[in-house]
């Protein structure tokens, strides 16, 4: 929904002055205390229904729906005002790291603003003492003063920027909302870069492949360095079947991105393995390694670079990478078992084996055993 990177921004700065303030540390430390009072009160007899609001939630969304009364109210309202208070905090801090880095916290109101209205449409009750945000009007009257008091209210995205900004958003809603969604995007700016973008992906994904080909190449005659182009290019002969070619494009990609994007590094390397010659599988493996150490949460890259030891002969690595793919999907049982089946065929200490021992040890709750 954000039309501009000055919206994004804004809620990345709030984030981060959660982060510097340590506030989710702060906030299990004062769940744990809530759950140990509610408890209290209900021996006392004073409350009856405690459990929904403390041990069944995780986060402060359960908390702050299904508490009828008592001690779990109690405990509840402890947390919420608690978190009232981190939520100012945060706002604060947006606000310095913004005008320290010369930009607008306009985007960060619209934001807010935006999830207050939709808070409005909701019909719902709001009781000022439930909910986990302040109320977002005051909340956004106290954010208002400070984001105008800034010398750089007025301050706008540079069109590089934005440009980068509609094309992503434009990719995001191809893929995400189908033609009618990427269309509604394109309307608006008809013949800017990022709607030829939009255009180009959504020939790509419903299947024109010879005209998202075409309008591709024109998309790199426009801008030869940037590397969403060429990895859209490779994505287009990747579907085409013409591995080889797919393979220079997103090399080109590769070699074009100044951010080194994890993401690419793994198409390059699936490119290269669907080629399937011993040397490109080799090649594969490093590049899927090299995209995985940019980004080590990507398990579709832990299937691939399995399957690429696997063709390459190296069992206890494909074993390994697979159970790094279920640990990052969240299967940890599956990711458990074929951590044991790399540790048997590998070294005691050696790397992998080290890494083997992690998967197997790792606790979800976060303790381990
Ligand atoms: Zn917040």
């Amino acid at each position: 929904s954000a039309e501009t990177p000055n919206e994004i921004i804004g809620v990345i700065a709030h984030e981060a002055g959660h982060i510097a303030g340590g506030h989710q540390q702060k906030l299990r430390n004062q769940l744990e205390r809530a759950k140990t009072m509610a408890i209290i009160a209900t021996l006392l007899g004073a409350g009856a229904i405690v459990a929904g609001a403390t041990t069944k939630s995780r986060g402060l969304a359960g908390a702050g729906m299904g508490v009828a009364a008592g001690g779990g109210e109690m405990a509840q309202r402890s947390i919420l005002a608690y978190q009232r208070t981190e939520e100012m905090t945060a706002d604060r801090s947006a606000i310095t790291y913004l005008n320290a880095t010369g930009q607008s916290g306009l985007g960060m109101l619209k934001t807010f603003g935006r999830f207050q209205s939709a808070l409005s449409l909701s019909g719902a009750q709001v009781d000022p003492y439930r909910i986990s945000h302040p109320l977002p009007r005051e909340r956004i009257a106290n954010l208002e003063v400070l984001v105008k008091q800034s010398p750089y209210v007025d301050k706008v995205d540079t069109p590089a920027l934005q440009q980068r900004h509609d094309m992503m958003r434009i990719k995001i809603a191809a893929y995400m909302g189908g033609k009618a969604a990427a269309s509604r995007l394109m309307r608006k700016n008809p013949g800017s870069l990022a709607s030829q973008y939009g255009d180009a992906q959504t020939s790509y994904l419903f299947g024109d492949l010879a005209g998202a080909l075409a309008k591709t190449n024109a998309l790199i005659k426009a801008q030869p360095k940037n590397p969403y182009f060429q990895e859209l290019r490779g994505d287009i002969l990747m579907k085409a079947n013409r591995p080889k070619a797919a393979a220079e494009a997103y090399a080109k990609a590769v070699s074009l991105d100044p951010a080194r994007s994890g993401l690419l590094s793994v198409s390059y390397g699936q490119a290269l393995m669907a080629i399937g010659t011993p040397d490109s599988l080799q090649k594969a493996v490093v590049q899927i390694n090299k995209g995985l150490g940019r980004d080590r949460e990507n398990a579709v890259g832990y299937r691939h670079l399995a399957q690429a030891y696997g063709e390459l002969g190296n069992i206890p690595a494909a074993d390994l990478a697979t159970a790094e793919g279920h640990f990052y999907s969240g299967a940890y049982k599956d990711a458990k078992i074929f951590a044991m089946r790399a540790q048997m065929k590998m070294k005691r200490g050696e790397p992998g084996w080290i890494r083997a021992q992690d998967i197997i040890n790792y606790a979800p709750s976060g303790k381990k055993k």
